[in-house]
């Protein structure tokens, strides 16, 4: 079968991967799902692995199938898979868990002692077919194309896991700002909508983000590059500050902004990645201001946002590219040439 491999890490993306011929998984394993790739999401996650910059985090042999926002239809199952059949159109949780570890069995799929992340440490799905197993697969209702909602397996389940954690904290008459309206800024907003009653403030350097945000359900949109952020966010809020940042960017600039327009006990949630926070201990300890990551979400939130996606309160902009397009689809999102989210159909 075909699949885009990495071969050499690069900074170079217009030759990131190249198209090989590899064997197709089998479900030897009695777990085992393999699953017929339909869709599979482009993610700056991509681009940072090409860098290079996952070497740290994660164990990574190249030659490497990378994609990990992944969603098809199961082709083959293990011996033991009983929750899923061939034929079922599915969305793949990205990383195959072990269900018998203390973080497995508290919900913290990410946390897991024995974890596997197609993509990151194991072959993934920009290639016809990809293995993962029983407890990573998430049957699609009628009606839900694996393609458009590929995404969501890692965009998505993301936006949405920090979304959660601050709609927790979000009182109607609260203000949520959101740094970035770009793949995953954008399905946070759409959530953000769906589950609380904040008002909503969305920045972005970029006219189309800013329309978007607006179109999505954003009730202010700043420009950064021109607008001065914290007195606008002063002026909205009568002086209080936002109750919750959710920081899809995660640059330098960003990560700085929090602390000059936050709230008392307010969060910055750090979605996006590739820069550094840089503050002084007591801007953490003045207003309980606080820093919080975010690492794709459990399983079952995945399930609560193929429910929102269902029922229509989400929309993703995608869109569509063959397998063969793959490295100009990582050179224009390194240019920030794609709106929404590109997936690459095998
Ligand atoms: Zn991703
Ligand atoms: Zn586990």
């Amino acid at each position: 079968m075909r699949a885009a491999r990495l071969h050499a890490y690069t900074e170079e993306m217009s030759e990131a991967l190249s198209i090989d011929d590899v064997p197709r998984p089998t479900a030897d394993g009695p777990d085992d799902v393999v699953v017929e790739v339909q869709g599979a999401g482009w993610c700056q996650t991509d681009n940072h692995v090409v860098e290079g910059m996952w070497t740290d985090y994660v164990p990574q042999e190249l030659p490497l199938t990378l994609g990990h926002e992944n969603a098809g239809r199961v082709v083959a199952v293990g011996e033991n898979v009983e929750t899923v059949a061939e034929g079922q159109p599915v969305i793949c949780h990205p990383v195959r868990t072990c269900g018998v570890c203390r973080p497995c069995r508290q919900g913290e799929d990410m946390y897991c002692e024995n974890v596997a992340f197609p993509g990151l440490t194991h072959d993934g799905g920009f290639a016809d077919s990809l293995l993962t197993n029983e407890r990573a697969v998430i049957p699609l209702p009628d009606g839900v194309d694996p393609t458009d909602i590929a995404p969501h397996a890692d965009a998505g389940i993301t936006a949405y896991h920090a979304v959660k954690k601050a709609t927790a904290e979000l009182n109607p008459g609260d203000t949520a700002v959101v740094i970035g309206v770009g793949g995953l800024g954008h399905i946070g907003i759409q959530c953000l909508d769906a589950m609380s009653a904040a008002d909503i403030v969305a920045l972005d350097l970029k006219p189309s983000a800013r329309d978007l945000a607006a179109n999505l359900g954003a009730r202010h949109t700043f420009d950064p590059a021109t607008d001065d952020v914290p007195a606008e966010i002063e002026a909205l809020t009568d002086g209080t500050g936002a109750a919750q940042v959710l920081d899809f960017v995660g640059a330098d600039e960003t990560t700085a902004l929090g602390p000059d327009i936050a709230a008392p006990g307010a969060d910055h949630h750090v979605v996006g990645y590739g820069g550094h926070v840089h503050q002084p201990s007591q801007t953490l300890v003045d207003g309980e201001f606080g820093y919080r990551g975010t690492l794709v979400g459990h399983y079952t939130e995945l399930q609560e946002l193929v429910a929102l996606v269902d029922r229509g309160d989400v929309d993703l902009h995608t869109t569509r590219y063959d397998l063969a397009e793959i490295n100009t689809v990582a050179e224009k999102l390194e240019h920030g040439e794609i709106d929404g989210r590109a997936v690459i159909t095998p």
